[in-house]
């Protein structure tokens, strides 16, 4: 491997000792204790295992963690009178419900159920709107954290080139978004983009995040380069079990980049720490008080 590997787990601790102490700061100062509530409906076994880890950080961050368990035959209606409880509760700074939801509910309507001032994962539309005319407002979490990482290596990401692979709403879209006002140059490609391996060859800053286990390949990458993959694939190990991999092939491209994020503990740790500064945030805007400086 001649890349330098990007350690988002090890970024992510620091960024959360940063964010503890912060948090310790404007309790004692504010007599605010920050408080995330975690809402997962069903049992997904993978949905429980990553609000085990949001759970455990917001605790590990100085803030109060709420879970509000519900049984995968919850009706829409159940769901939404949870969020508004949440959105009229004043301890309740930010809500998360785990995605995905079971057939019977509708996200988009539950998304936008929750307040936007609350909106810590960054997904209603007016978080968007916010986001895409540059006005001040929350920041969805894996966006910022390939930003955050990518300006790790970079210190300015202004006049690079960056392809963002993938167009969703809660990844490719604001990415492209922050990295416009980094002031990179931006290409956001997806299924129907012509020649995707040579659109990527172009890129100084390549984000992955499409959900196709190890589709970029080593010769998709412009040697020197940083990629930043965000996929999170499970996919059989040979063994009989399972592993988790990215979006890019990584030994390929690790021997062709310039600077390579793993998969696990690259963009993942550092979304849920992204999470916890989100939750910060709106507790200090909700109390009309100033956010520390943290990114
Ligand atoms: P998504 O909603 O399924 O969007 C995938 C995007 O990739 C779409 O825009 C799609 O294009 C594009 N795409 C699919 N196949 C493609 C192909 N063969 N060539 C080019 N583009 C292709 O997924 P998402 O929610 O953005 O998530 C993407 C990945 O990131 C997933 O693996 C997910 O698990 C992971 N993820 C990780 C984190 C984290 O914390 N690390 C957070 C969120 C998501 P079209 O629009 O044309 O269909």
């Amino acid at each position: 491997m001649t890349a330098t590997l990007i350690d988002g787990k090890a970024i992510a601790a620091e960024l959360s000792l940063t964010i503890a102490d912060a948090v310790k700061r404007v309790t004692a100062q504010h007599g605010i204790e920050p408080g995330l509530a975690v809402v997962l409906v069903g049992d997904n076994p993978a949905s429980e295992i990553y609000v085990r880890s949001k759970t455990a950080k917001t605790a590990a961050t100085n803030m109060r963690s709420m879970l509000y368990k519900l049984p995968a035959s919850a009706s829409e209606a159940e769901l939404l009178e949870v969020v508004e409880r949440l959105n009229q509760d004043p301890t309740v700074h930010g809500i998360l419900v785990q995605l995905p939801l079971p057939p019977q509910i509708d996200s988009r309507k539950v998304i936008e159920a929750i307040s936007a001032a609350k909106d810590v994962d960054g997904f209603h539309p007016l978080t968007a709107g916010l986001l895409s005319t540059g006005l001040p407002g929350i920041v969805p979490c894996t966006p910022l954290a390939c930003i955050m990482l990518a300006k790790k290596m970079h210190g300015s990401l202004a006049g690079m080139e960056a392809v963002v692979i993938g167009r969703s709403n809660i990844v490719g879209k604001p990415l492209a978004q922050l990295l416009l006002m980094e002031n990179a140059t931006v290409t956001i490609a997806h299924s129907k983009t012509r020649d995707l391996p040579g659109v990527c060859r172009r890129a100084d800053l390549v984000f992955a995040a499409v959900g196709q286990p190890e589709m970029v390949r080593g010769d998709w990458i412009k040697p020197g380069a940083t990629v930043i993959d965000v996929g999170i694939n499970r996919v059989p190990d040979g063994n009989g079990k399972s592993k988790l991999v990215g979006d890019v092939a990584f030994d390929e491209g690790a021997q062709v980049a310039g600077a390579i994020t793993p998969v696990p503990g690259g963009v993942g740790p550092m979304t849920i720490a992204c999470l916890m500064l989100n939750t910060l945030t709106a507790a200090c805007a909700q109390n009309g008080i100033e956010a520390p400086s943290i990114r």
